[in-house]
């Protein structure tokens, strides 16, 4: 036996850490992914270890920001494994929709991406059909697709140095605000005389 396979033996396959150090095996982390995400999400599970090889590229104590380069799927497994949420500001959404993660020093501001290299995805044609979004989607092979997201482990991403320029969401200046004419709600006072809902550019209901 190698010693790579005692190892092994001896202890459950590692999938991913949070930044308290804390360890889950890929079953551990596809039922934490089921009870937050609603359902055992693959882009929850990759994420995971995505968020996982960039907190581990990072010096031990940094402490740091993230940045998701798309709403779906990424942000969650970053708010399960770091302290940083959409709602403390730590961690923000660019919306550039490629499946990249970027954790920096909120101080230097020098930090790691990573993301998912299409070139690896050739040899793992389950990950590749799902990332590509190609229709139909096969969901009688989410087993599938998830075994062999397993087996890939880190072998699917890139991993790149960077420095981020990225103004911090919660230290941007507040700005003045007022109440709308119309809805008597308030609003930033740069939009208009009235809010974006009232003036009928940004809305998303009715009333009902
Ligand atoms: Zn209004």
């Amino acid at each position: 036996m190698t010693y790579s396979a005692v190892l092994s033996a001896a202890e459950p396959q590692i999938w991913c850490r949070d930044h308290r150090g804390r360890t889950y095996s890929f079953e551990d982390f596809l039922k934490l992914t089921e009870s937050f995400h609603g359902y055992p999400a693959p882009g929850v599970v990759i994420g995971a270890k995505m968020v996982d090889m960039a907190m581990r590229q990072m010096t031990a104590g940094t402490l740091f920001d993230a940045v998701c380069e798309t709403a779906k799927c990424l942000p969650d497994a970053v708010q399960l494994l770091t302290p940083c949420t959409l709602g403390n500001g730590w961690l923000q959404v660019v919306p550039l929709d490629r499946f990249a993660v970027t954790l920096f020093d909120k101080v230097h501001r020098n930090g790691i991406r990573v993301f998912i290299d299409p070139e690896r995805l050739d040899a793992y044609p389950e990950t590749r059909h799902w990332f590509f979004g190609i229709k139909p989607k096969r969901k009688d092979r989410t087993r599938e697709l998830l075994g062999e997201i397993e087996r890939a482990g880190e072998n699917l991403f890139g991993v790149q140095s960077v420095h981020v320029w990225l103004e911090h969401a919660a230290k941007k200046p507040s700005e003045p605000r007022t109440v709308c004419p119309d809805c008597g709600e308030s609003y930033p006072s740069r939009h208009g005389p009235s809010c974006l809902a009232c003036q009928g550019k940004l809305s998303y209901y009715e009333r009902g």
